[in-house]
């Protein structure tokens, strides 16, 4: 395993997800304190922060597409996937995903899968690229919830239609109903996609002792969720995947996850061990059939 700094993205990168008036906006933050949005507001550091933060998801995606590395985290704040095209929100200034995403297909993928686990629905990413049918969008998040986007029957539209994934979960879901959408609609849509990059939105919000979000998943599940992820990458694109973290506000908890996931990176391959909760719960099993009903045109479902 290699551990390098970041570099910063450059104007080039950004600008194919955000627009040129709001990366000049976001520029001008540089050494202020100020507030973008409601729940967004800069240090005088954020603004270099934020260009390393997306740099770092480039660096990321070009190790992994150069074949230097099968797999790559990207450890960084703030996070990305609410940021808009010209819009900061929900603690983001760029869309690091997105970005990454993007300069992905610049090196030659010829289709990106984005799974996102965070416990919020990621809106900016959806937006980014709701109408492109060449980087597929998967979401499990807590609905309703904020941003309050990500209901099952935003699937995308025009020429995307079919490749905006969102499995929306009822408060409250535990280790067994995420192992249900992993099984029920992750796995077999990346899989049919057949990928040339997976990209990971490792958020750590979903956590049971997460401060704001509301669901109930133990510390073994993010190490499964991720495993689960790599093998369908060993299956389908020589392993490639890059995870590049989001919310996660329980220290102690991120810091855990973070072990199991690196660890589902670099441990010899085997069967997700996904943990029991012991609480029953049709969370899952709700989530999972209005997502494959409503996309049942699209995708195959066991
Ligand atoms: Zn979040």
């Amino acid at each position: 395993m290699e551990v390098v700094a970041p570099r910063q993205a450059t104007h080039e990168q950004l600008v194919r997800v955000h627009t040129p008036e709001y990366l000049k906006r976001i520029h001008e933050t540089a050494g202020q304190a100020i507030a973008l949005d409601p729940d967004t507001y800069t240090s005088p550091d954020s603004f270099e922060v934020a260009q390393l933060a997306a740099g770092a998801a480039i660096d990321a995606v070009e190790r992994v597409m150069g074949g230097v590395h099968t797999s790559a985290v990207a450890m960084v704040r703030p996070p990305g996937h609410h940021a808009e095209r010209n819009r900061a929100m929900g603690f983001c200034l760029y869309n690091n995903v997105a970005v990454a995403a993007a300069h992905a297909r610049t090196l030659g993928a010829a289709r990106v899968a984005i799974v996102d686990y965070d416990v919020h629905h990621g809106n900016g990413t959806q937006q980014t690229f709701e109408t492109d049918a060449r980087v597929l969008y998967v979401s499990l998040h807590q609905y309703p919830f904020y941003p309050g986007t990500g209901a099952s029957n935003e699937i995308g539209s025009g020429p995307g239609l079919g490749f905006t994934v969102n499995v929306a979960l009822e408060a409250g879901a535990v280790d067994e109903d995420y192992r249900a959408a992993f099984a029920g609609v992750v796995t077999p849509v990346v899989e049919q996609f057949e990928p040339d990059l997976i990209l990971v939105s490792a958020g750590f919000d979903a956590h049971e002792r997460d401060p704001l979000g509301g669901m109930r998943l133990t510390t073994p599940s993010f190490r499964a969720m991720t495993l689960t992820l790599r093998c369908v990458a060993d299956a389908c694109c020589g392993g490639r995947i890059v995870l590049v973290t989001e919310g996660g506000y329980d220290l102690h908890a991120l810091a855990d996850c973070l072990d199991g996931v690196v660890d589902a990176l670099v441990s010899a391959p085997g069967e997700p061990a996904w943990p029991t909760s012991g609480i029953a719960s049709a969370r899952g099993e709700a989530a999972v059939s209005a997502t494959q009903q409503v996309l049942a045109p699209f995708w195959k479902f066991g």
